[in-house]
């Protein structure tokens, strides 16, 4: 199990103006860095667990021990999610759809704005707290999904894409309750090169 987090691909204020250097500094300090503490925490009398990756770990939830279950589900999560959605962003405009991820995206969704409209009425129809994902599922096709809390699609066996942080302490202080405003102006940040970099290498 990692004992830091990896650390950001950017300054705080590298995502200006769509999210704020204040919004990225506690969403990374406090909050990511919370789920690793905790997690860490609850996996510490549980030597197998805690030499197991974080990847794995997500994958053998159903095994965990009753008593740090739920604890190890939301943390381990939280730490997953987290480290993925810093590397799908980037500075803002710096890339954009391309290559065999482009072509696959037109195939599936219809063309890269409807596949847009799709994900983001994932992210803006998520209840409560959760995440919008790109995934490739079990049969090797992409799939736009969502997932509530910090439950994660690795858990169920589908690769991560891209994925948009819904919980309001990644939009709140800039944004307060537009969350659609927030999934509008987020598109800007994508970094469609890791994201195509990640679905070549699927396999
Ligand atoms: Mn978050």
């Amino acid at each position: 199990m990692l004992k830091e987090l990896p650390k950001l691909p950017y300054v705080y204020d590298a995502l200006e103006p769509y999210i704020d250097a204040q919004t990225m500094e506690i969403h990374y300090t406090k909050h990511h860095q919370t789920y690793l503490n905790k997690l860490l925490d609850a996996l510490s009398k549980y030597p197998d667990y805690l030499d197991m990756d974080l990847e794995k770990l997500l994958t053998v939830l159903d095994t965990l021990p009753k008593e740090i279950y739920t604890a190890v589900k939301n943390t381990a999560g939280g730490v997953y999610n987290h480290n993925f959605f810093w590397e799908i962003m980037a500075s803002a405009n710096t890339t954009e759809p391309h290559g065999e991820l482009l072509k696959e995206i037109n195939k599936s969704f219809g063309g890269i704005d409807e596949f847009k409209k799709n994900f983001s009425n994932h992210a803006l129809g998520r209840f409560g707290s959760g995440w919008a994902w790109l995934v490739i599922n079990s049969d090797g096709k992409l799939e736009v999904t969502s997932t509530a809390n910090q439950d994660t699609p690795i858990s169920e066996g589908k690769k991560p894409i891209i994925t948009l942080d819904v919980w309001e302490h990644a939009y709140y202080l800039k944004y307060q309750n537009k969350r659609d405003e927030y999934i509008k102006n987020w598109w800007n940040l994508v970094n469609w090169n890791k994201a195509e970099e990640l679905y070549n290498n699927k396999v």
